[in-house]
């Protein structure tokens, strides 16, 4: 079946200068020692899209320590590693043509290097070198035959590896210094040592986040860590020199000893209403945004290696001018001067207030447990209605009930917690479990002053939290009414197939994807945060197309790809047994965002 090194080397040689469709016929099965190369899919031309390969290492000649390589969660650390270790090693080499895909700060779920029960694969991207539209063959040897071997040997022989740098395997892959943009996490020690650390970072983070649920809690900023990013569009820390480190007020700090003997000590987040304030330019942003990305673990070094949120925490905010199909709006917005049914609301053009009210009432039918908010992002009318707004202008004429009398039935009725940020006005400290300020990027615990201000009494919140219904329109619903959970919205049986021949989703860079004829914007989607997922999201689509039949709410389809997901990991969301592509994992909220924001999506009457 396999044909032997020699056989791909003189075939590509003697392809060199011939015309570029005579790559084809290499397809197939090639075997250098311990790596076996698979040439899936050819491209047809030098500019098509790259074509497909995958290296192939058994688990006896890989021989990882098994320890770290039987469950799940650590097959998605070990994996993660590897990526990064390739990327180094291709960086090394300076061969540009093999694609592996970059990881960022988080550990996902990827398709790019998986580990089954019987070896270690790859799954590669390569553009076949052409002059014009010729082949260069040698070039192409040179790639096939010796760097992708030698590529597959650095990230899967654990046997070969030497010291702490990734190409100083038995495989001569050191070709190029050291490059200054590296991949990988800062290690202390050793390749085989940092690999165990990787692997344990990450149990450890995943235990954290179990314990905190069974303390109900949300969330945990690790003391010492470092939020602020190094610049906006950067996702790397900023210099330890500039940062002022995380620091826990007293009153919130908790200690986890871990099952691993490390302990970690800093600001635990309950469940309830948190809300943020502080200065202007005080870090505000900077803490919401880290909770916003701690629902997925980082990397050691990264700063934000201890910021932990429950995973269903989503980030809402206001995205004017987005789609809206069919979303119950109406625990928010009532009385619209048009007579809109605000339960099924539709639009091709949502406000500010509509689409944030949307983006919330979309996040619970998601299963989100936990609401960010900041005021940075939201729509003022949404969030708040001040004492003298509330005389001038009657209930009666203002179809909004404001998100400050929401967030408390939100919490006793449906068990959703909130984090808001809100440095403007003093109206949630009537509704907040904990209010928080920072100064200078230093928080304090500054419930009970924030209480007195209010004249609320802990005992008086306490009551709140039982009190039958918040404020409101005379005629909008109850608080009891509108946050019962309802099966929600079922779409049409043909909702996600667009008349388009070609394959209809198609990821385009971190924020859009092509779906048919239209485009999806993300723009507005905090925590997608890779352009692997997005392409995951592309995917889901897909798979969602064969789930609705006119009668399965979104919900239910939501459920069915994470159950799915969680058997069969990310490999499951492709039609595609071999090759998959650059695929990573995305949670069921940023699933949901895609669909929601299809201006296409039609639902059952
Ligand atoms: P706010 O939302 O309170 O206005 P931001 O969170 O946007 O403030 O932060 C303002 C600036 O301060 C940003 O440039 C951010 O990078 C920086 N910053 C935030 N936290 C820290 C910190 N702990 N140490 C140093 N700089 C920080
Ligand atoms: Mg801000």
């Amino acid at each position: 079946m396999s044909s032997p090194r020699s056989q791909l080397a003189s075939t590509l040689h003697g392809l060199d200068g011939r015309s570029y469709g005579n790559y084809k016929q290499i397809r197939g099965e090639y075997r250098f020692g311990p790596v076996a190369l698979f040439i899936d899919r050819v491209q047809v031309d030098p500019f098509a899209s790259p074509s497909k390969l995958r290296v192939r290492v058994s688990r006896e000649d890989a021989a990882f320590p098994a320890e770290l390589t039987t469950s799940r969660a650590d097959r998605i650390a070990v994996s993660d590693f590897l990526l990064r270790v390739g990327n180094e090693v291709l960086s090394r080499l300076d061969q540009r043509a093999i694609i592996l895909g970059r990881p960022g700060q988080e550990i996902l779920d990827r398709t790019n290097v998986v580990i089954d029960d019987s070896g270690f694969e790859a799954r590669l991207l390569v553009n076949l070198p052409a002059r014009g539209r010729r082949i260069l063959g040698h070039q192409a040897a040179d790639i096939l035959t010796r760097d992708l071997p030698d590529l597959a040997r650095a990230m899967f022989l654990h046997g070969e590896w030497r010291g702490d740098d990734p190409s100083a395997t038995e495989a001569n892959v050191s070709r190029r210094p050291v490059s200054s943009s590296s991949s990988l996490p800062t290690f202390s020690t050793s390749l085989p040592t940092a690999l165990r650390e990787h692997v344990q970072l990450h149990r450890d983070q995943l235990e954290l986040r179990d314990r905190l649920g069974e303390d109900e809690l949300l969330g945990f900023i690790g003391n010492g860590a470092i939020l602020p990013r190094r610049s906006g569009d950067s996702d790397l820390p900023m210099d330890a020199d500039d940062a002022v480190p995380f620091r826990s007020p007293e009153s919130l700090e908790r200690t986890f000893a871990l099952s691993s003997g490390r302990t970690v000590t800093g600001m635990a987040l309950p469940r309830g209403v948190t809300v943020i304030v502080g200065g202007g330019y005080h870090g505000k942003s900077t803490i919401l945004r880290a909770l916003e990305r701690g629902v997925y673990p980082h990397i050691a070094g990264d700063g934000r290696e201890w910021v932990i949120t429950e995973p269903s925490a989503t980030s809402i905010r206001a995205e004017d001018g987005r789609a809206v199909t069919g979303d119950d709006i109406s625990p928010f917005i009532n009385n619209l001067p048009s007579a809109t049914d605000t339960r099924f609301f539709t639009t091709t053009n949502a406000s500010g207030s509509t689409s944030q009210a949307a983006n919330l009432v979309e996040a619970l039918e998601a299963g989100a447990h936990t609401l960010l908010i900041d005021e940075d992002t939201s729509a003022t009318n949404f969030m708040i209605r001040d004492d003298r707004m509330r005389a001038l202008i009657p209930a009666d004429r203002e179809p909004i009930t404001p998100f400050v009398d929401r967030v408390r039935p939100l919490f006793a009725r449906r068990g959703v917690s909130t984090v808001l940020v809100a440095g403007g006005s003093s109206a949630f400290f009537e509704v907040a479990d904990r209010v928080i300020a920072l100064d200078a990027y230093v928080p304090r615990d500054v419930t009970t002053h924030a209480h007195e201000l209010v004249g609320v009494a802990a005992v008086e919140l306490e009551e709140s939290r039982s009190a039958p219904d918040a404020p409101g329109a005379p005629d909008a619903p109850g608080a009891a009414e509108v946050f019962s959970p309802a099966r929600g919205r079922v779409p049409t049986a043909k909702a996600l197939r667009p008349a388009s021949k070609t394959k209809s989703a198609k990821a385009k860079g971190l924020s859009q994807i092509q779906f048919g004829k239209s485009f999806i914007d993300l723009g507005a989607v905090a925590q997608l945060v890779d352009p692997q997922q997005t392409s995951g999201l592309a995917e889901a689509l897909e798979y969602m197309a064969e789930i609705f039949d006119g009668q399965t709410a979104v919900s239910e389809a939501l459920a069915e790809i994470e159950d799915m997901l969680n058997a069969q990991g990310v490999d499951g969301l492709t039609g595609n047994r071999d090759h998959p592509g650059h695929v990573a994992r995305p949670r069921a909220q940023e699933i949901a965002a895609a669909l929601n924001r299809y201006r296409g999506l039609r639902l059952v009457d």
